[in-house]
């Protein structure tokens, strides 16, 4: 067992602050909460993509979603994941964090002393996006929003296979088949692997515009066609509709046949979240790394010190150090030492 973790301290790679991660030898932000000078961006999702700041660094597949997210003309530069960029003394590198297109972890080196910055992740196979690498360092700053034992994710395919089963039922009894997932990322997801030869599949607007991204960067999704452009609501019995959760309401739903609604995320996994949606169906699909995938990927990292952010930082982070790690909870207030956990839990 370590002794009180340590607190962020002057000769830090990193320090936490008011407006976010900063890197004091490097003069920029990562993922910062409010416009600065310098931001480099993890990805795309509008908790980690702020608009505002005077430029912008990220990893090339990113950029038309951030564009589309931070607007066209934003101060915008690109590096291909691996490519190393130096920033006062810092070396800074991007590497695949397999979470949605172009998503990144930030790594930072100095004096031979290595950091990384996971962003959201997950290490599960995803044919939308470059697979998570495993990237060695000292310290570690790690997601952890679903750092809790109970979340364990099924095989990605057996998911897949579920949603295909559910579509096909609904349509023999010709009624819609209403999908509810995030419109970046979890919706290419699901578009990369249905394919046309299950029916038609129509999206709204708010998934349309993301798919336009992952079109041009080469990714394969089923061909779809939005819901506006479809003559009379008869088109849509038996078809699959792929919407963002913000669109489940009775005035948008209307205009289906028999609308029954489905939900992909890693939350159904829970049961109070699946009755609070008040949907008919959930299906377990995360794009972030489940309990097993982050314990896993702190130790392949090597760290020997970890700040854990998001979700549950608090259970994991008490976990890390039941396991001997330096770990700390990174909050919106700054760093906070994780709390000595009464037993370790495998
Ligand atoms: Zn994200
Ligand atoms: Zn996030």
């Amino acid at each position: 067992m370590n002794d009180e973790p340590r607190p962020a301290g002057p000769g830090d790679l990193l320090q936490p602050t008011a407006d976010g991660l900063y890197c004091p030898a490097g003069d920029f932000y990562i993922d910062p909460r409010r416009p600065v000078a310098r931001a480099v961006v993890s990805h795309g999702h509008a908790d980690h993509a702020r608009p505002g700041s005077q430029s912008y660094l990220a990893a090339a597949p990113g950029a038309c979603i951030l564009r589309r997210r931070l607007g066209e003309r934003i101060r915008l530069q690109t590096l291909a994941y691996g490519e190393r960029l130096t920033l006062g003394g810092v070396t800074l590198s991007l590497h695949p964090a397999g979470h949605i297109l172009g998503s990144a972890q930030v790594r930072l080196e100095l004096g031979g002393e290595i950091w990384v910055v996971t962003g959201d992740f997950k290490t599960e196979p995803d044919p939308t996006c470059a697979p998570f690498e495993p990237v060695r360092c000292h310290t570690l700053v790690t997601e952890s929003t679903f750092g809790l034992p109970v979340f364990r994710w099924p095989p990605p395919a057996a998911v897949m296979a579920e949603i295909r089963q559910w579509w096909r039922e609904n349509r023999a009894a010709g009624r819609t088949s209403v999908l509810f997932a995030y419109a970046l990322g979890k919706a290419q997801r699901v578009l990369a692997q249905i394919g046309a030869e299950d029916g038609d599949v129509f999206t709204h607007g708010a998934v349309e515009v993301v798919n336009a991204c992952y079109r041009k960067a080469a990714v394969r999704l089923t061909d779809t066609r939005p819901v506006a452009d479809a003559a009379d609501r008869r088109a849509f019995r038996g078809a699959l509709v792929v919407a963002p959760p913000s669109a489940d309401h009775a005035g948008w739903l209307r205009r289906f046949p028999d609308a029954v609604r489905g939900f992909a995320s890693g939350w159904m996994r829970i049961r109070g979240h699946r009755r609070r949606r008040g949907v008919h169906r959930g299906f377990v699909l995360s794009d972030h790394a489940d309990w097993s995938a982050l314990k896993a990927v702190v130790a392949e990292s090597g760290a020997q010190r970890v700040w854990a952010t998001h979700g549950y930082a608090a259970v994991f982070g008490a976990w890390l150090r039941s396991r001997g790690l330096d770990a700390a909870v990174l909050t919106e207030n700054g760093l906070i030492p994780s709390a000595a956990p009464a037993q370790g839990d495998a």
